[in-house]
């Protein structure tokens, strides 16, 4: 038993070692009662002048005086958001994969539990569900006058490591209602569902904002995203079913990553038997083709991180229920924030 044990992590890929170690020291840092970086900012959690996800809430009527109120009350985490996403753009989503201490020790559970007991997540319309929420959650939950705070992770992660270590305030907040929703959420999205990130697919709104970053900085050459090379995919589909995300698909038997779920973790990198899923910028390819009367001809780079989806015929009727679906969250948000602020 121990020996298999051995063997199961001699087996884990390198770099996976590396990020489970990584995860590993960001929770000694960030989480009580060790917490080391949060008290340098004044703070015993991840809150208060480190939260990172109430300065953009949208308040009916709300002026440019109220932003930066919000703005000057979370000052450093509202820094770390920018500092987030912009590493985000050159280099894709490193925070939430090797970073971030609460999504990283929801997966860290989960890993350590048998399959058996867990949730599959992953199929599920995930772009939808996290966009609808993140509608909700920046306009409809200020609105109606619900905190933010409530079903918030980044306050039950910290205090639930607080409670195990026999902390008073962390044991009292596990015992409060909100408390138990949370320690709920965290069980049922994080420690119990397949590979624990489901919280961050669907609820987490700066992995929803940073998700958009991602999409946005795979369109560029020069980034750094997990591409695949879809003349060297064989359609094995190791690399979907290894996915703690769910964001490949196999599209005409090729592979192609969805960047608004891709958490650039790797794994799919190291399920890869034919190198054909990278993260890489989109380099040009550097051995020549054939060199004809002395000049080197070089193919066509083929790294691509998005789908480029063919035209349908002009006779088929192809209706994208999922671009319409998005289509309608993102009018139906709009709408809102124009009328509400043209009424105030
Ligand atoms: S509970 Fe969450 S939303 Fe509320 S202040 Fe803390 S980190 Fe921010
Ligand atoms: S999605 Fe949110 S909770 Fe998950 S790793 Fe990213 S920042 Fe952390
Ligand atoms: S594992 Fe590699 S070859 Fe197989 S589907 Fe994924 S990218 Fe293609
Ligand atoms: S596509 Fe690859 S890097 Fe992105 S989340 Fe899935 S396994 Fe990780």
């Amino acid at each position: 038993m121990k020996i298999q044990a051995i063997e199961q992590i001699k087996a884990v890929p390198r770099i996976q070692k590396f990020r489970y170690l990584s995860i590993f020291i960001s929770c000694v840092l960030f989480l009580g009662p060790l917490t080391l970086l949060p008290s340098l900012a004044g703070n015993s959690d991840l809150c208060g002048r480190l939260c990172m996800r109430r300065f953009y809430l949208y308040f009916p009527g709300m002026n440019w005086d109220d932003l930066f109120t919000h703005v000057s009350v979370a000052l450093v985490g509202v820094v770390a958001f920018f500092v987030i996403i912009t590493f985000t753009f050159f280099y894709g989503r490193i925070w939430c994969s090797f970073i971030c201490p609460v999504g990283g020790l929801a997966e860290l559970g989960s890993r350590m539990l048998n399959d058996r007991w867990k949730i599959e997540f992953r199929s599920l319309p995930q772009v939808q569900i996290r966009y609808g929420y993140l509608g909700v959650y920046m306009v409809l939950m200020p609105m109606l006058g619900v905190s933010a705070c409530t079903l918030c992770y980044f306050i039950t992660v910290p205090r639930l490591v607080e409670a195990i270590s026999g902390g008073v305030v962390g044991l009292a907040f596990i015992f409060s209602t909100v408390g138990l929703v949370n320690l709920s959420l965290l069980l049922l999205l994080g420690f119990f569902a397949s590979k624990g990130r489901a919280y961050c697919q669907f609820m987490c709104p700066i992995g929803a904002i940073d998700a958009l970053v991602n999409r946005f900085g795979a369109k560029f050459r020069f980034t750094y995203h997990i591409r695949v090379d879809r003349h060297r995919c064989t359609g094995c589909t190791d690399c979907a079913k290894k996915c703690m995300c769910g964001a490949i698909k196999m599209v005409d038997k090729v592979a192609v990553v969805d960047q608004t779920s891709c958490m650039s973790c790797h794994d799919c990198v190291d399920a890869c038997d034919w190198n054909a899923i990278e993260w890489t910028p989109a380099p040009r390819n550097k051995t020549p083709k054939r060199v004809k009367r002395g000049v080197e001809i070089h193919p066509e780079p083929q790294w691509q991180a998005i789908a480029f989806h063919p035209k349908p015929k002009v006779t088929e009727v192809a209706v994208d229920w999922k671009r319409v679906a998005n289509g309608i969250i993102f009018t139906a948000v709009t709408l809102f924030v124009v009328f509400t602020a043209w009424v105030h």
